[in-house]
């Protein structure tokens, strides 16, 4: 299949090449020719398959063409090798896990799905490819994580010293085999300076092979789609997924533009619900018509703290810019730090489930928006002691912090320090080129 580009001023190219590039030449953002509607047996069968089985028949829609049915099949089975089961939170609301992956996000899935996806197709090559990745924390993570193992492909992950937070920074620096972590002594915007520079070097790009694995990628966001399903699957089972509603916290808007891709795959979904932080470029759009992107402000749901959203593109290109068929399909909604704090905290008194600080948005949107008659499943994008300070902090408690993330917390840190000059990066990435 053949990927455009949401600006339509790229040729179109093959899957590896989205992939490869990331970003399409002229800036945007690739998009799959055809989205295939999903046979009406499946949506009948679909209760009684597995998260692996659903995922591969939806990975076969997009990706059928281009990868080999057997190689397609362990691809995903590999990516989707931990369960994303529905939790009862109170009546009507349920909260779909995302976290019971490596780094206890759902970034996960799409990381881990792009790294098996890179490796195969860098499979008889002899050359490594090489994956710089700019990280304020949790993007780092998934990808070192998501990358960690998978043969041809070394990662190098930039952060910036005594800025990520101790739990963040032992999740890419005790892994060692393939992942490097580089401790750039500067903040997040100097690394991302670094790796720029280093995709524009061409002496640098002739030594070694450098891709990215930006969220944009195709690879990353498309196989969100693969958990909407998992969820209508479960509800479907539970007798609860008739009017269903799913309502994504969202930053970049990745992760419910996946959700979007599944709806046209015909998904029975009745609406999507976008909820966001103070960060409310989105909303306001719903509300007027107008985007206005405007620089973002930081709140306690960090991982939203998104003034532009990217896969904005890619919303407007799947409804062919209608402002009026968007409203049809999505609402939003925008919380303060104050909101969470209280939603958090009151859902946790009330019913015994503790959220994240994201998925707090989610679940408070549809306190204030299900009709009567509707069932809501949020996305739960993470784990809460993923955020245990700001959480202990809320519910006046001690979240426990599971098994995955201590283990990473008591592994050796290995990092190699660098200055924020491009000369030193440089130099060390020729030292390693192979
Ligand atoms: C990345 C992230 C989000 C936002 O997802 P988008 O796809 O950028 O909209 C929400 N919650 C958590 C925990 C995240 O890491």
């Amino acid at each position: 299949m053949k990927y455009y580009s949401t600006n339509h001023n790229s040729e179109n190219v093959s899957l590896r090449d989205a992939v490869v590039r990331g970003l399409a030449p002229d800036r945007g953002l690739y998009m799959p020719e055809k989205i295939r509607h999903l046979p009406d047996e499946f949506f009948r069968d679909i209760d009684g398959m597995s998260l692996q089985e659903i995922s591969y028949i939806v990975a076969d829609a997009f990706f059928g063409e281009d990868i080999p049915a057997g190689d397609l099949r362990k691809i995903v089975y590999d990516t989707m090798a931990f369960p994303i089961p529905v939790a009862k939170v109170e009546e009507n609301i349920y909260s779909l896990e995302l976290f019971h992956g490596p780094t206890l996000a759902f970034k996960d899935v799409g990381a881990r799905f792009m790294a098996r996806l890179l490796g195969y197709f860098n499979r008889d090559e002899k050359q490594l490819v090489n994956v710089l990745v700019a990280t304020s924390g949790d993007t780092g993570s998934a990808v070192a994580n998501g990358f960690l193992g998978v043969d041809g492909v070394h990662v190098y992950v930039l952060y910036p010293k005594g800025r990520v937070s101790p739990i963040q920074e032992c999740q890419f620096t005790t892994l060692g085999q393939n992942i490097t972590a580089v401790e750039v002594d500067g903040v997040f915007d100097d690394c991302q300076a670094l790796v720029k520079n280093a995709f524009m070097d061409a002496e640098l790009g002739s030594r070694m092979k450098l891709t990215s694995a930006n969220s944009i990628n195709v690879a990353r966001f498309l196989p969100q789609s693969f958990y909407y399903f998992g969820a209508y699957a479960q509800m479907k089972a539970l007798g609860k997924a008739d009017s269903l509603v799913i309502c994504v916290p969202s930053g970049n808007f990745g992760n419910i533009t996946a959700g979007l891709f599944g709806w046209k795959m015909g998904l029975p979904v009745r609406r999507f619900i976008a909820a966001n932080n103070a960060n409310d470029i989105f909303y306001n759009y719903l509300n007027s018509g107008v985007y206005s992107p405007k620089p973002s402000v930081p709140t306690l749901a960090n991982a939203m703290d998104v003034g532009d959203p990217s896969n904005f593109a890619r919303v407007l290109d799947l409804y062919g810019g209608s402002h009026s068929d968007i409203c049809a399909g999505i609402s939003g909604a925008t919380y303060s730090d104050g909101q969470i704090r209280e939603t958090l905290r009151e859902a946790y008194e009330n019913t015994g489930y503790l959220m994240d600080p994201h998925g707090t948005c989610g679940y408070r949107a549809l306190k204030e928006q299900l009709a009567p008659g509707e069932t809501g499943v949020f996305l739960e994008t993470a784990h809460p002691a993923k955020f245990k300070e700001k959480v202990d902090a809320i519910v006046g408690g001690d979240v426990e912090i599971p098994e995955r993330l201590q283990a990473f917390m008591k592994g050796r840190k290995q990092s190699v320090p660098l200055s924020r000059d491009y000369a030193d990066f440089r130099n060390f990435l020729m030292s390693e080129a192979r």
